[in-house]
């Protein structure tokens, strides 16, 4: 309704619309220190079902894949190029880059924890890929036999050959929140990685909060170091759910400006280091429906990220890890119905 107002009054016209205008803002409009988009980087086919106790077949996680394609996220880590023997869960990597439908918007970067892994990676087709190092000496000894300073070095050296070469290239710190076997990590020597990381070119800088004992306190002290190093919009953040600090770690990395969040469908990946039954890698339907209630783009479809999780919790015999996936699924059924599931696979 348009109120007519002559004289002092207007003044009082203006200040009522203007009250009006805020008071309708308030309700939908995005906090101006969140990012306006953010990327949903996908996890669930690698950091997901390697950390799975079921083996699924190269068919099968193909089909999985092409369900995550269709969602709207940026990218779908497709693989792992690790020995079978070591890593059976990402066995068939090579048969996977060859088959999966691939959607013109998404990457499907691999992961490549060595030159060996890198060649196979290229050869089969790949056209991103994911290099790794840790923050923690034990864990890089652990995980890949090497000192810290001998993994980074490998992945310096893979990621800047990535970029002569023209592939976008990621590269992860784990344990940047904590190492199982360390505990707490000095914050000085993520700086030092995640320098490394972006001077051989690195277009995303990742820290992983590999097994999940991060705190917003933590992540935020952390990022607050980092950031005068490496860019903001080459920062990614990975976090795991094991204490229930996920979320709360993610939206204060929203604040620090973080605009590409690792995620994993179902919450699919349980935690190596934490024992059968501990909470994985944060929910993708958590992280999205969380940004989308802080009015954040992500161009990504709830539902069908819904249907992926549940797809693939079908195929391994294990619960869905989503909040928000479950509670959809209770209170909007007839939204999630066979009939939907099979149009959403088959698009
Ligand atoms: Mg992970």
């Amino acid at each position: 309704m348009r109120l007519r107002v002559h004289g002092p009054s207007a003044h009082a016209a203006d200040v009522l619309r203007c009250a009006t205008r805020l008071a309708r803002r308030s309700v939908h409009a995005r906090p101006s220190y969140y990012p306006a988009k953010v990327a949903i980087y996908e996890v669930g086919a690698r950091d997901g079902l390697q950390n799975e106790p079921t083996v699924l077949d190269a068919a099968e996680r193909t089909a999985f894949i092409n369900m995550l394609s269709m969602t709207g996220v940026a990218s779908v880590e497709a693989a792992s190029f690790v020995h079978p023997k070591l890593v059976p869960q990402m066995a068939g990597a090579a048969e996977i880059m060859q088959t999966i439908r691939r959607h013109k918007h998404v990457a499907y970067p691999v992961l490549v924890p060595n030159r060996r892994g890198y060649d196979d990676a290229l050869k089969a087709g790949s056209s991103a890929v994911a290099v790794m190092c840790s923050a923690s000496n034990t864990f890089a000894q652990r995980n890949v036999k090497q000192t810290m300073q001998q993994q980074v070095e490998g992945a310096v050296e893979l990621a800047a050959d990535a970029v002569g070469r023209g592939v976008p290239v990621r590269g992860y710190i784990s344990c940047a929140l904590g190492c199982p076997f360390e505990g707490a990590v000095p914050v000085e020597v993520v700086v030092a990685l995640a320098k490394a990381l972006a001077d051989a070119g690195c277009d995303e800088v990742v820290l992983a909060d590999t097994i999940g004992t991060g705190t917003p306190g933590g992540m935020a002290a952390l990022l607050a170091s980092v950031q005068p190093q490496v860019p903001v919009e080459r920062l990614a953040v990975h976090c795991h759910d094991t204490y229930g600090q996920a979320l709360a770690n993610i939206l204060v990395a929203l604040q620090h400006g973080v605009a590409s969040i690792d995620s994993s469908v179902a919450g699919l990946g349980g935690c190596p280091f934490a024992g059968p039954g501990a909470a994985g890698n944060v929910a993708t339907e958590d992280v999205l429906y969380m940004l989308h209630g802080l009015g954040i783009e992500t161009g990504v479809d709830f539902d069908r990220v819904v249907l992926a999780g549940e797809y693939i919790i079908g195929k391994l015999g294990r619960g869905n890890a989503s909040k928000a996936a479950v509670a959809s699924l209770r209170r909007r059924p007839n939204d999630f119905t066979a009939a939907t599931a099979r149009a959403a696979a088959s698009t």
